[in-house]
């Protein structure tokens, strides 16, 4: 859905869409798209900015992607809040240098004549994702020695790996 500059100098623009899986592309970011993705809001030109836009809103899906301790899959239901905020980017040309205030990290910027509602909410769904992506906080990942998923099947060299982690603690303290 394209969010028109020249529609939002006549109305505020609201949207309520819902993208399949593949519609908006994941590929290159390790994840999959495993539900609908719903996102509703409003987008609005806002006066006397020089072409600055808000988009407000919300955003549900889940996805996918492969648990860094297990290498399983970890699952991420997502229901995130947005409030952002576009400047032109031949703005950018013309300072030279952007410099971003404080609390003004959420400034992005757009080119031509709008921006597609699927660019900026794919952007969001990779903000919303946790640095560390985990199966479970609880995940045992697997196993140094042995490389066996400790998930699934305790294995004896488990108390030589935790000993290691004291070591390297004793060593810290020292
Ligand atoms: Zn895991
Ligand atoms: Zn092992």
């Amino acid at each position: 859905m394209f969010l028109s500059i020249k529609e939002m100098e006549l109305r505020k623009i609201r949207f309520d869409e819902t993208f399949a899986p593949g519609e908006i592309d994941f590929a290159g970011e390790a994840l999959a798209q495993v539900s609908g993705l719903h996102a509703a809001g409003v987008a609005e030109l806002l006066a006397h900015s020089g072409g600055e836009v808000r988009i407000r809103g919300r955003f549900q899906v889940e996805v996918t992607s492969e648990c860094d301790r297990c290498l399983g899959r970890a699952r991420f239901p997502l229901d995130t809040s947005f409030d952002l905020f576009y400047r032109p980017a031949a703005e950018i040309a013309r300072e030279e240098e952007v410099s971003i205030d404080e609390g003004e990290a959420e400034i992005g910027f757009y080119e031509g004549d709008g921006l597609e509602l699927e660019d900026v909410v794919r952007e969001q769904v990779l903000l919303a994702l946790p640095m560390q992506r985990v199966c479970s906080d609880n995940c045992l990942g697997i196993c140094p020695v042995c490389g066996k998923n400790r998930n699934e099947s305790a294995c004896d060299c488990k108390e030589a790996a935790v000993d290691d982690r004291w070591a390297a603690l004793r060593n810290l303290t020292s």
